[in-house]
């Protein structure tokens, strides 16, 4: 394995992203010797980036800012393990174990956000990974760009699954007092047992609806994600209800919903997932999921008893 040179070539310099993807695909994982352990199992690469807004097509935002690759919470529908195969990395266990850590983002943001050509429209925050996932703690990442972000007048929109950000409500309030914020906390499902199988290693759902509950009364503009709804897992109606219900008593100011697609390295790594914790679904999987998404009539049947819950809540 020629993990030796290529370490050599490096320096002292910290790797940009793509040197580590050749660094992995030389050598595995085990090449990224300079990947440190912090206090849980996963290993932390620090990365160079060129560039830190992503211009992105084909979503409600043009611009995407993601402080870290990979993600600890490890959720199995999670979309976003596909794109670790860009790095060379796995979209399976990989993609919660091996996390790329974007060291200079802050620095490479302000260079460009102060350009005149910045056209201040939103940029949406933690939309491949979570931007409060455990690490956060230390890097403070995330931190850092909200408060680029509102040195520079540039209106966000913040995805986590992570309660840690109410740690920052004090500067998600100078924006959002400024009208450029609006939180998405992720929370499919209150049920217990869904939380544990399906999202092993983020909070507990409460926990996530206590954050959303600090934020609103922060002044700031919190709402619940119910992404995505898992057929068959935690798209039960009277699971729905419960959850919805939980999410209106905690004072959310909206909720959207999803049914869960799959693609790709996600696709893999869900179904094998699924093989081992629900046999019994996965026949009905194969058929549902011919596509990506499940057909239009079950997304819409899922939508509208969504809906009329959101109504009878009063969200
Ligand atoms: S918290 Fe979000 S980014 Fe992290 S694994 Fe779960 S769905 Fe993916």
């Amino acid at each position: 394995m020629e993990t030796a040179p290529l370490l050599f070539d490096l320096g002292r310099h910290t790797p940009t992203t793509r040197q580590v993807a050749d660094l992995v695909k030389a050598g595995g994982t085990e090449a990224l010797t300079e990947a440190t352990r912090r206090a849980d199992a996963a290993r932390y690469q620090e990365v160079r980036c060129r560039s830190a807004l992503n211009k992105v097509e084909g979503m409600p935002f043009r611009w995407t800012l993601n402080p870290y690759r990979g993600c600890t919470h490890g959720c199995h529908y999670c979309y976003a393990r596909r794109y670790h195969t860009q790095f060379e990395l796995g979209a399976g266990d990989e993609f919660a174990s091996v996390i790329l850590v974007k060291t200079n983002l802050a620095d490479v943001l302000r260079r460009e956000l102060q350009k005149p050509s910045w056209t201040h429209e939103l940029v949406a925050l933690g939309s491949a990974t979570d931007c409060y996932q455990p690490i956060e703690g230390f890097y403070k990442l995330t931190r850092a760009a909200l408060e680029a972000f509102a040195e520079f007048k540039t209106p966000t929109g913040v995805v986590t699954k992570g309660p840690m950000i109410v740690r920052d409500k004090d500067v998600l309030a100078d924006l959002a007092r400024r009208d450029l914020c609006s939180v998405y906390v992720s929370v499919p499902c209150v049920d217990d047992d869904v939380w544990r199988t399906l999202e092993p290693g983020t909070a507990h759902p409460l926990k996530r609806l206590r954050a959303v509950r600090e934020l609103v009364d922060a002044g700031i503009r919190a709402g619940v994600l119910m992404n995505p709804i898992v057929p068959g897992i935690s798209s039960k109606p009277a699971l729905i209800e419960r959850t919805i219900r939980t999410i209106a008593d905690h004072g959310a100011c909206f909720i959207g919903c999803n049914v869960m697609y799959l693609q790709d390295g996600t696709r893999d790594h869900f179904m094998r997932w699924l093989a081992q914790e629900y046999p019994h679904l996965v026949d009905g999987y194969e058929r549902l999921y011919a596509g990506k998404y499940p057909p239009k009539g079950y997304r819409d049947e899922v939508k509208n008893v969504v809906g009329m819950l959101k109504q009878k809540y009063g969200v």
